[in-house]
């Protein structure tokens, strides 16, 4: 049956499709960390819809809010407050990091990418400095505007002529730094070095920098943690420099990484926060936090669009919030996290066709190479992983600069039965490879 409406979906559908050619199944229904396809097979979800699905599917609590608001009603005009807007505001703000809890102000979009077109837009205003500063392998979006910052050419070449002025540096890449280092800190050093030379430097010809965006964990380019000083590193030079620091928390925030927002695990708090994905449950919703004082230099319809702040999501991403907190999901991720992390280490010893694991809570990069010692990286590996882990009923996905990087992303409320199952499942595959 699967096959049936995948091949249907084939002839009505655009031929550009990528995620149906690599789980070729429909979905009947899910629950928690559990999917079952229209033919009564069941699998286990470590993708969480890319990061979505961080309460788990069907989330009783997150049904029953959305539920009550259906009943009230569902759409008009965004802005226009209810009390599921208020209940969401409130419980946002009580989450956001360091000196934006309770202070910052919020804008609303639909997706990631508009909340990350939002945050450019606003440093431009605060800033009147065009050019925005962004990583190699960073990933932000793909509206024609903010595809300019996502780093995969192939997609800028595919959109036009690129919108937006950007200065493009390395991440830094421990397992590969871009720059000579002797180790991770020093990778990350080497990074920060370079861009305080690029901004200090009035000859290096890139134009006059309003804003840093960084993912604080990246996460299309493979789930990459900086080495521990760099996002520290990073805010030195942006008050500095007089430049806006905007952390994209769309993939890492909402408790992926076992503290609501990464960037609480460097101690390092943002001007502009990006935040989407599992922020409304599984309905598209997006926010920009800011600091309050930039509001003064934003004018009257600074962003405008006709979905954003949709009450069904509004109440989704209250509740969301709630579950969070009442179920302590925090650190249940860091503790299940760190022992997945280990896991897949171990396995990592006893393999030679995995190069690296790095990764904080739910949100861990497997690094799949030819040879350990070469680290020529395994993209086609990396595709036939995935395939056979489907076969076996485990949904994991891929990502990194080469393609060549499992990611674990399941929902936060995993089992610990499923990740051991999953684990073990995808060391049976990893084996077969390695022969
Ligand atoms: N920023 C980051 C860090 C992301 O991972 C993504 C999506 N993977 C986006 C932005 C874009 O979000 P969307 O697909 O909702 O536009």
């Amino acid at each position: 049956k699967s096959l049936e409406l995948l091949n249907i979906q084939h002839e009505l559908e655009t031929n550009s499709v990528t995620y149906p050619k690599a789980f070729r199944f429909a979905i009947d229904t899910a629950r928690g960390a559990t999917i079952r396809d229209v033919d009564g097979n069941y699998y286990i979800d470590w993708v969480a819809g890319i990061a979505v699905l961080n309460v788990g599917h069907n989330n009783p609590y997150v049904q029953q809010t959305v539920r009550e608001q259906l009943d009230h009603y569902w759409h008009w005009m965004s802005e226009i407050p209810s009390e599921a807007r208020i209940r969401f505001l409130r419980n946002l703000h009580s989450i956001l990091p360091g000196d934006l809890r309770g202070k910052a102000k919020v804008i609303f979009g639909v997706t990631g990418a508009d909340a990350c077109e939002t945050a450019i837009a606003l440093a431009r205003w605060v800033t009147k400095k065009p050019v925005i500063m962004a990583f190699e392998g960073a990933y932000h979006g793909i509206h024609q505007g903010i595809v300019a910052i996502t780093a995969k050419t192939e997609l800028q070449s595919y959109a036009g002529v690129p919108l937006i002025n950007v200065a493009r540096v390395p991440y830094p890449y421990p397992y590969r730094c871009p720059l000579p280092a002797k180790d991770s800190e020093d990778c990350g050093n080497a990074v920060l070095n370079y861009i305080d030379h690029l901004l200090s430097d009035p000859y290096t010809g890139i134009g006059e920098v309003g804003a840093i965006l960084v993912e604080p964990i990246q996460g299309e380019g493979g789930y990459i943690v900086p080495p521990r000083n760099f996002l520290r590193g990073l805010r030195e030079i942006a008050d500095k420099h007089g430049i806006l620091l905007i952390a994209d928390e769309v993939q890492t925030g909402v408790g992926r990484t076992g503290r609501w927002w990464a960037v609480e695990h460097f101690g390092v708090t943002p001007d502009v926060m990006c935040i989407s994905k599992a922020i409304g449950g599984g309905i598209p919703m997006s926010v920009v936090a800011y600091r309050a004082e930039y509001d003064e230099k934003l004018p009257e319809m600074f962003h405008l669009g006709t979905y954003r702040s949709n009450p069904l999501a509004l109440a989704a991403g209250a509740a969301v919030i709630e579950y969070i907190q009442s179920r302590n999901l925090l650190n249940r991720t860091l503790q299940l996290g760190d022992y997945a992390r280990r896991t897949f280490e171990d396995i990592a010893e006893r393999y030679s066709i995995i190069g690296d694991v790095r990764g904080i809570g739910f949100m861990i990069g497997v690094e799949l190479v030819k040879n350990k010692s070469t680290k020529e990286p395994g993209a086609e590996l990396a595709s036939e992983v995935r395939r056979r882990l489907f076969e076996r009923g485990v949904l994991m996905h891929t990502c990194g600069h080469f393609g060549n990087v499992m990611r674990f992303m399941a929902p936060l409320v995993l089992t610990k039965r499923h990740l051991d199952e999953g684990t073990r499942i995808f060391e049976d595959v990893i084996r077969e490879l390695s022969r």
